[in-house]
């Protein structure tokens, strides 16, 4: 980011094949992403996102913004294809700071609808007035305007009916955009963001804020059970806020997660944190939380995915370590406040001990935002109180966890035998321990082995009875925007009277392995997250590894188990299962030794 505009190029030929390639906009809310981006990266400190609906549909979409702009010269470039300023070569992707670097977005956006934007670079005195419609220049004359850019998307998606069709309902849709700018709120407190929909203000922050405030005010009822986390390892840093125990979610929605700035998907990071909460909230609800994290951008390749929200880490299990780590420690650390022992369920605390936040600086609806209620305060308090009891076993666990293999190196394992019925135990020459989860290992490898059938959904096996779901009424306003997906994967689904639906259909490996009751867990698993398409494919992969993987409880001949044991070693991650649980832990002789007192 800088203060400048600096030059708009289209990239060489040979850059642009080193940049993931595909849609960027395939929905309003990917149009709002691209261009709010696009402001964030013009150093802009004031940015406003309009919406206006009509006939069901976005009919507006408009971003103002008081960044850097776009000299006169060079508007008409930077909605070619390939064009940006942000990179030059593919030697550039290392040390990209900007969430841009494709020079796609205004290129993609423009040859789907209506686009003007004015523009003005503070050293320029006039502004330019831009027109692009379906991708065809309509106007581009002189005008007055402030310094900034304002761009206006009108007829979203004009060209494309099939897409249009597709789109989620309105509500959905909207909601899905008010929730993207409260994450950019959240992740840029420095900036001041305001949002409307049909002239109605959402909400607003005043830029210069923390995100303590900016999340006090967006979410005043949940705010009293967050904690601040930090910690730092080398050059990777973290920071942000958790919610206490109390407070979870049914869906990982509001584990908001950032790297450099830019919110990404990272399953393995969801799961690092959910282990690091341990036993303190169950298998199934996500704690709430926004992670920051700031790592050099040469060990963070953010050109795996077109919209560039999968990332990859070069210290993977580094960064990993170090959330569970700092996450454990804000747990740990939250407890060791003044607060009652655990034991001593009749505490009382008086409620006047607790710091009233600071007047938040932010409004959202016409709503200011509420202090933290009394009643808030006392579902925190009881939070730590759970807390404190509940945190004693995770520390047992955390010794468990400390005994994970660090070594990237799968041993030569031997086996010894399975206890529980669950547990393979195996040794290696060094005399180490290994403990292997029969089933998690198992799922491991059958990931990996249906990743590798890239056909496999492409065969769909009817069902001899087939499953009828009835659904809600938000669910099922959902199904039309992941039909063409679930077909693409191999599902028959067909409407079958109001809200309710029938699966007559379903991918061949999924018929070959379940019954009808996971086609249920499946649809509700997807309308539940609807997380796209990308994550869909995984979730039927996942649920196909699971359910197609040597049972907890199966006992195994030793040619089974090592079978298992040596299929593991072959597959690309051993270490964890597709959700990120651990496969195997470890002993070395010197930490058995230590616990036997020897050393
Ligand atoms: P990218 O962001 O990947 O560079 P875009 O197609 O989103 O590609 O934008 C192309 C170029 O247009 C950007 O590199 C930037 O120079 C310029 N640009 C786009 N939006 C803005 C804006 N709001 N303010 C200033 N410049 C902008
Ligand atoms: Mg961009």
């Amino acid at each position: 980011m800088t203060n400048l505009a600096p030059v708009i190029q289209v990239l060489d030929e040979s850059t642009v094949h080193l940049i993931a390639a595909g849609e960027v906009v395939d929905r309003p809310v990917s149009i709002v992403k691209e261009l709010v981006e696009n402001a964030i990266d013009a150093a802009s400190s004031r940015i406003t996102v309009e919406l206006s609906t009509a006939h069901g549909v976005i009919s507006r979409i408009r971003i103002t913004d008081d960044g850097v702009g776009i000299p006169s010269d060079q508007v008409r470039i930077a909605f070619l294809a390939h064009a940006t300023s942000k990179i030059r070569t593919g030697e550039d992707l290392l040390s990209c700071r900007t969430l841009g670097f494709r020079g796609e977005a205004l290129a993609s956006i423009a040859a789907v609808s209506y686009v003007t934007m004015i523009t003005k670079p503070k050293e320029s005195d006039t502004a330019i007035l831009f027109r692009i419609t379906g991708g065809e220049v309509v106007e581009c004359t002189e005008t007055g305007a402030p310094n900034g850019t304002s761009i206006t998307v009108e007829e979203v998606f004009f060209n494309t009916p099939a897409r249009r069709k597709f789109l989620k309902s309105l509500q959905t849709e909207v909601a899905h955009i008010t929730s993207l700018l409260e994450s950019f709120a959240c992740l840029y407190p420095g900036i001041t963001f305001r949002y409307l929909v049909n002239g109605i203000e959402k909400f607003s922050t005043h830029g210069g804020s923390d995100l303590s405030d900016i999340f006090r005010a967006l979410y005043p009822s949940d705010a009293g059970m967050m904690i601040p986390i930090r910690g730092r390892d080398g050059n990777t840093l973290v920071t942000g806020l958790i919610s206490l125990p109390k407070l979870v979610k049914q869906n990982r929605q509001r584990l908001l997660i950032a790297v450099n700035g830019r919110l990404v998907q990272s399953p393995a990071m969801v799961s690092a944190v959910k282990r690091a909460y341990g036993s303190l909230i169950p298998g199934n609800v996500w704690p709430v939380a926004v992670l920051m994290l700031e790592i050099p951008p040469a060990e963070v390749d953010a050109n795996i995915h077109p919209t560039k929200r999968e990332v990859r880490f070069s210290a993977e299990r580094t960064i990993l370590d170090l959330l569970v780590r700092t996450v454990r420690l804000a747990l740990d650390d939250a407890n060791l406040l003044d607060l009652p022992a655990a034991a001593d369920e009749d505490a009382q605390i008086s409620l006047s001990d607790i710091p009233s936040p600071a007047p938040a600086p932010i409004r959202y609806g016409a709503v200011a935002a509420a202090p933290v209620s009394r009643q808030v305060c006392e579902a925190t308090l009881s939070g730590y109180r759970t807390t404190s009891r509940q945190l004693l076993q995770t520390r047992l666990q955390e010794s468990a966890d400390d005994a994970t293999v660090r070594d990237e190196r799968f041993p030569e394992l031997f086996w010894i035998g399975q206890v529980g019925g669950t547990y393979i135990v195996a040794s290696d020459k060094t005399g180490a321990l290994f403990l292997i989860d029969q089933h998690a290992a198992h799922e491991r490898v059958r990931y990996d082995q249906l990743k590798q059938q890239e056909s496999l959904h492409l065969k769909t096996q009817e069902l001899i009875a087939p499953v009828v779901l009835t659904l809600s009424p938000s669910e099922a306003g959902l199904i039309p925007s992941v039909l063409p997906v679930l077909t693409d994967e191999g599902f028959i689904i067909e409407p079958f009277g109001q809200d309710t639906w029938c699966v007559r259909g379903v991918p061949v490996v999924l018929g070959r392995y379940e019954d009808p009751e996971t086609v249920r867990e499946i649809i509700g698993t997807i309308l539940s997250e609807d997380e796209g398409p990308v994550r869909l494919k995984e979730q039927v992969l996942r649920l196909v590894a699971c359910r197609s993987a040597v049972k907890a409880g199966a006992v195994l001949t030793p040619e089974q188990g090592m079978d298992i044991i040596n299929q593991l070693s072959q597959t690309a991650d051993p270490w964890t299962c597709p959700h990120g649980r651990p496969t195997i832990i470890s002993f070395s002789c010197q930490e058995l030794g230590k616990m036997f007192k020897r050393i």
